[in-house]
């Protein structure tokens, strides 16, 4: 375990208001971030991505030569708006394989959404073992948004702490591994990025008007969240909150913990289930219209 996911996990007793949005945990000093950190970050997540890119593939190919292996990596990316989810996908997904990720996002729920219980959408964009899945808010939202904008009665949100931590020890259970993140904002950043939005002609797509609605209840979400970390920061699986004003730390971050996500479940090439020599000698020999039999094949 690196000593990033160390300082990011919140642990028991871990205080969200106490932590600066612009801090940089677990980031070596600057001695060895020279000539700056971001540029330092920037060329450590090409890196990092390249690792990324192999463990995936190792995971990959570990459940197509044995369907009983049913491991698979869950990142759970949770942020207030413009809190940097999408920009972690395009950066720290962006480094794998598409064919091996399932990267899904999760609005308000719709009308066929709403006749199951919260759990039941989740479940359908869960990957499939072997692969890397990515959810873009999450059953999160059922005890954030909807308790904020009280869209359901207290007794109903409360009871989903405990619903959520069985759900995700099933999930465990099965052979996922958790990443649990939350991109940490400050109020003031969220209204430059808004103001960003509105700036740029190109970035018109982006801005929602609910979005600054919503900063009227910056903190009644900050508590949402804080309760979010510690009723569901278990051992199995824990939260990590990143500073996420600096984009460049923050990419750096969520990279790390994807790396030691796969790394917890030490993945290997699988050894080949043929004789390789005489394969080898098979595609040496043969000609169209004619295979050559080595041992028996
Ligand atoms: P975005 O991530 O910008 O596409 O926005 C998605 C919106 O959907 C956010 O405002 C979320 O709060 C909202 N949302 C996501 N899940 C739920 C949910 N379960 N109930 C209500 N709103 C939700
Ligand atoms: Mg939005």
């Amino acid at each position: 375990m690196s000593t990033v996911s160390d300082s990011l996990r919140a642990g028991p007793g871990f205080d969200l208001a106490a932590l600066d949005p612009a801090s940089t945990p677990g980031l070596p000093p600057r001695r060895r971030t020279r000539p700056d950190p971001k540029s330092w970050a920037r060329a450590e997540l090409a890196v990092l991505g390249t690792e990324l890119a192999r463990q995936q593939e190792m995971l990959f190919a570990g459940v197509k030569s044995d369907p009983a292996d049913r491991r698979r990596v869950l990142l759970v990316l949770q942020a207030m708006d413009c809190g940097g989810k999408d920009g972690t996908i395009k950066n720290v997904a962006g480094t794998m394989n598409p064919q091996g990720l399932r990267i899904v996002g999760f609005g308000p729920p719709t009308a066929q959404e709403r006749r199951h219980d919260f759990l039941w959408r989740i479940r359908r964009a869960l990957p499939d073992a072997g692969h890397v899945g990515v959810l873009n808010r999450s059953h999160y939202e059922d005890v954030l948004v909807a308790r904020v904008r009280e869209l359901v009665p207290a007794r109903v949100w409360r009871a989903r702490y405990k619903e959520i931590n069985i759900f995700e020890k099933e999930l465990v259970e099965q052979g996922f591994a958790l990443v649990k993140v939350m991109l940490h904002i400050s109020y003031e950043e969220q209204r430059r990025r808004l103001q960003e939005r509105l700036t740029d002609p190109a970035k018109y797509w982006k801005f929602n008007p609910d979005d600054v609605d919503n900063r009227a209840y910056w903190d009644d979400y900050q508590r949402a969240y804080a309760d979010v970390i510690e009723r569901c920061g278990t051992g199995h699986a824990p939260w990590h909150v990143v500073p996420a004003d600096r984009k460049w730390y923050r990419n750096w971050a969520v990279a790390q913990l994807m790396l030691d996500a796969f790394q917890s479940l030490d993945l290997r090439y699988p050894p080949a289930d043929f004789d390789v020599a005489s394969e080898r000698k098979r595609l040496e020999h043969d000609e169209p219209g004619r295979s050559i039999k080595v041992n028996g094949r």
